[in-house]
């Protein structure tokens, strides 16, 4: 592919038509050497995620230059915490997802119950902090700590309570195809309680 602004513009398309994310918020960062690449306030209410060059921001991710920017996302606090403290991380997303926000609001952590997920391990729930507060952005690194390993692999992700998950891989396409998988485990343990036993020909 392209540009690294040409990329996100890419994946924030198919992050809302995958149902990932709703209109309410999210955003999708890369980095590239001390420069983080963001995705653009209001891109959802506003843009609809139909995003073009000017929707992406940059500036330096050591310092807090960019918090002042009038565009810059309110959750860009913590995807610039991610980047300071864990150097394998090439992009975070931010989202929204439609089977992974029953999680959010029953307060409770998700398990892999696919092959394909079980080396993202527990995605945990984080202590309660308010949107865009400097606390969330605390707790984010926090939950992250510790999981290294499945961040060079691919990704790791926690979810803050009653809003949504943060996703911290090792580059952009890492980090999306996790958050679907998640998402697809997500759903998946959703469906296990609207599955009727099997009859007793099927029973094992
Ligand atoms: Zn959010």
């Amino acid at each position: 592919m392209t540009t690294i602004p040409q990329q996100i513009i890419y994946v924030a398309a198919r992050m809302f038509e995958w149902r990932l994310t709703d209109l309410a918020g999210g955003n999708i960062s890369v980095r590239e050497g001390n420069k983080i690449y963001i995705s653009a306030r209001f891109s959802g209410s506003k843009k609809h995620w139909q995003l073009s060059d000017e929707d992406i921001i940059s500036g330096d991710i050591s310092t807090d230059a960019l918090l002042e920017h009038p565009r810059f996302s309110r959750e860009g606090r913590a995807h610039l915490a991610i980047y300071r403290t864990f150097p394998d991380v090439g992009a975070v997303i931010h989202a929204h997802p439609f089977h992974i926000l029953p999680f959010c609001a029953a307060g409770r952590s998700m398990e892999p119950v696919l092959e394909q997920t079980e080396k993202f391990g527990i995605t945990p729930l984080l202590p309660y902090a308010p949107a865009h507060s400097p606390k969330l952005a605390e707790n984010i690194v926090a939950g992250l700590r510790g999981r290294e390993d499945a961040i060079r692999k691919q990704a790791a992700a926690v979810l803050a309570e009653r809003h949504g998950i943060f996703v911290a891989g090792k580059d952009l396409w890492a980090t999306i195809d996790a958050l679907k998988r998640l998402d697809w485990n997500a759903w998946c343990i959703l469906a296990q309680n609207s599955l009727p036993p099997a009859p007793a020909h099927l029973a094992s």
